[in-house]
């Protein structure tokens, strides 16, 4: 195959850096290929569909994770548990969507030395705290959920009690939180550039935490993970996932593999690229 044409549709993409991540696994991978940012309102995505369907491949996010998917041809059995889709292949068959996002998370937590066990605190209810609920459950965690609300958190909480019987799952508003944690993941973007100093919980909960992952990537280590690291937590931000979901993407496009020696060193590339750029 030439070149292969991907990109991101999502709104706001805002300072996106996943062309740069692409450019540079494109490059690993000695492919030919481009990668575009395509920032539209979501009044705007059918009128969208032909020129995607040109494509060979595209990323989704904010706000097309769970929209796009009744639009697609097919969907990967994964990406249809959690509802949610962040990658999209043009095959024969069409549109065929997949969720990487899980393969950069489960990797991410490996090279950390993370296990998901034992009792988790999961902070949010949005897309990515869906997919990772639906991992933490699958393994037996014991799950509390923290939301800005507490009817949004017993709203979440009883959707998982329902799609995984038998499993414990707890509600909680953020602000109220209590009791200590073998693992805190944080998928609210609470602590995120440019609020820098924002954490999602109650100090003394965040400082009890065995391990921490923070889907926040930029910065690479928010308020939340330096507050832990700093009481001898172990500890993981958002930029492994980033880079690994990345890395899944352009095998499922293009069929090429990566090395984790590659993956760590693009992640150690980025990171610098990133306080380069945001600092
Ligand atoms: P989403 O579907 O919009 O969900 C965001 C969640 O965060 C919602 O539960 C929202 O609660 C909550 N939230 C937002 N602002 C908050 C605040 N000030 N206090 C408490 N909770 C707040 O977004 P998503 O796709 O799941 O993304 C969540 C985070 O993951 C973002 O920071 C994103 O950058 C990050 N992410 C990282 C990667 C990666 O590869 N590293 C991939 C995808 C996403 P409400 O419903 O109350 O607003």
């Amino acid at each position: 195959m030439g070149q292969f044409t991907c990109g991101l549709i999502g709104h706001p993409l805002g300072h996106s850096i996943s062309p740069e991540v692409h450019r540079r696994l494109f490059a690993l991978s000695g492919t030919q290929g481009s990668y575009e940012l395509m920032d539209f309102p979501p009044e705007e995505l059918e009128n969208h569909l032909p020129a995607l369907r040109a494509l060979d491949g595209f990323n989704v996010t904010i706000p097309y994770k769970q929209s796009l998917l009744p639009l697609l041809d097919m969907v990967d059995g994964r990406a249809a548990r959690y509802g949610a889709v962040n990658t999209i292949k043009r095959t024969e068959n069409g549109l065929t969507g997949f969720n990487t996002d899980v393969t950069g998370f489960l990797r991410a937590l490996t090279q950390a030395d993370i296990p998901l066990t034992g009792n988790v605190l999961l902070c949010g209810t949005g897309g990515v705290a869906h997919m990772m609920a639906c991992e933490a459950l699958e393994r037996g965690c014991v799950l509390t959920v923290g939301a800005r609300t507490y009817g949004k958190a017993s709203a979440f909480a009883d959707e998982l009690t329902a799609r995984y019987p038998g499993s414990r799952v707890e509600p909680s508003a953020l602000a109220y939180l209590s009791g200590s944690f073998d693992l805190i993941l944080n998928g609210t973007p609470v602590g995120m550039y440019p609020n820098i100093k924002d954490i999602p919980v109650p100090l003394n909960v965040a400082r009890s935490a065995r391990a921490v992952f923070d889907t926040i990537y930029n910065p690479t280590e928010t308020a939340l993970l330096s507050r832990v690291r700093a009481a001898g937590a172990k500890v993981q931000n958002g930029l492994a996932m980033l880079v690994w979901q990345a890395a899944a993407a352009q095998e499922i496009w293009t069929g090429k593999t990566f090395s984790p020696e590659d993956i760590d060193t693009l992640c150690h590339d980025m990171a610098a690229y990133i306080k380069e750029h945001f600092a």
